[in-house]
């Protein structure tokens, strides 16, 4: 299956690796392709080379034209500029959003080519016990995340990241006593990457749809076991699920799955508020996905959606995602303690 070109990418994303460098500043006065790039306000402005964007979502993180020479630079060469899509960015952000909830110890459960064990990594308060566990369990996979994540750390932060090649719903919740927090990004129908979009469209609709429900259904099955595995955790208090598919199967219908099932709901696990998941990103989960545990309550539906953001292929400058965000009440993560 095609991945997104360079043709089909409408913005490529970059973030400053706070991990390295201590500011974007500090990147670009020395970089001779970004210095001499021209500020603008929208995406939409970014029509050829020459122009940057610096988002207003996500910290540290740009935009520019997919032809300019990013990957020629010594600042991508050195690991102190990731090129990562701003959606697949959301994750990261999301956990780390509220700065009264720090986070020293997170498990990163689908960890592999690396991007958001990296991001998430970025968001460690400096201190010696800080540390994102990487899981991986496709072999080829995790030398990719070896290389990827030695590259964004450095050797002098490497033990920032901690990777094992491992199944997640293999671990054992009681071996890690610390974490508070997870990012799972499970293997989905890659729906929102346009090459795979394309092709589904090309494909005989009807057959195509039969097909489709079959296969969303086994990938949502897999997907609520290493979420449900995941909110066991002991300590967790935070957890944020994503998927680069634009199907509500992979994604609120395995939110509402989640939410109803009683070990995970005896445990205080709900949805995150609105004003704590990228408030001010305007496209949000499907409310109408939410009716079966809101009732007629269309108040509820909205903000049971609002604990979750979308975005759509191409349009929203990237790739088609989804992530909610779940949190625990206070009460019963201590009752656990
Ligand atoms: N989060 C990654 C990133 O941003 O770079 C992308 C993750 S990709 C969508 C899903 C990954 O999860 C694949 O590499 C797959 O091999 C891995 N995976 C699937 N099931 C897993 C499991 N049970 N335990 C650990 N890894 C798993």
């Amino acid at each position: 299956t095609k991945e997104a070109d360079e043709d089909e990418t409408p913005i490529r994303w970059f973030r400053i690796n706070t991990i390295k460098v201590a500011s974007p500043e500090k990147v670009f006065e020395t970089n001779e392709l970004l210095k001499n790039l021209q500020p603008v306000n929208s995406i939409d402005d970014i029509k050829d080379t020459g122009f940057i964007y610096h988002d207003e979502y996500i910290p540290n993180l740009y935009g520019i034209h997919p032809r300019e020479k990013l990957t020629s630079t010594q600042a991508y060469i050195k690991g102190e500029v990731i090129i990562q899509d701003r959606a697949s960015c959301f994750p990261g952000y999301i956990l780390n959003q509220d700065s009264g909830d720090i986070h020293t110890e997170v498990i990163d459960a689908c960890a592999a080519p690396g991007n958001k064990t990296t991001h998430s990594a970025s968001f460690l308060p400096e201190d010696r016990s800080s540390v994102v566990y990487a899981f991986e369990r496709d072999s080829k996979r995790v030398k990719i995340l070896k290389t990827m994540c030695e590259k964004a750390t450095g050797k002098s932060k490497k033990e920032l990241i901690q990777i094992t090649h491992a199944d997640f719903t293999t671990t054992r919740p009681d071996d890690f006593p610390n974490v508070t927090g997870f990012v799972v990004d499970p293997s989905c129908s890659g729906s929102g990457i346009f090459g795979r979009a394309l092709e589904d469209s090309q494909k005989e609709e009807e057959k195509q749809q039969e097909i489709d429900t079959t296969r969303l259904n086994k990938l949502a099955g897999f997907q609520f076991k290493i979420v449900k595995h995941a909110l066991l955790f002991p300590s967790a208090r935070k957890l944020v699920y994503s998927t680069c598919s634009i199907h509500p199967h992979e994604n609120e219908r395995v939110v509402v799955d989640l939410l109803t099932d009683p070990e995970i709901k005896s445990r205080g696990w709900h949805l995150e508020d609105r004003s704590k998941v990228i408030p001010n990103w305007e496209r949000r989960g499907w409310k109408e996905e939410f009716t079966s545990i809101a009732g007629g309550d269309n108040e509820m539906c909205e903000k049971l959606a609002g604990g979750c953001v979308r975005s759509i292929p191409k349009e929203d400058g990237g790739i088609g995602f989804f992530a909610a965000c779940f949190v625990r009440d206070n009460e019963k993560t201590q009752l656990e303690d």
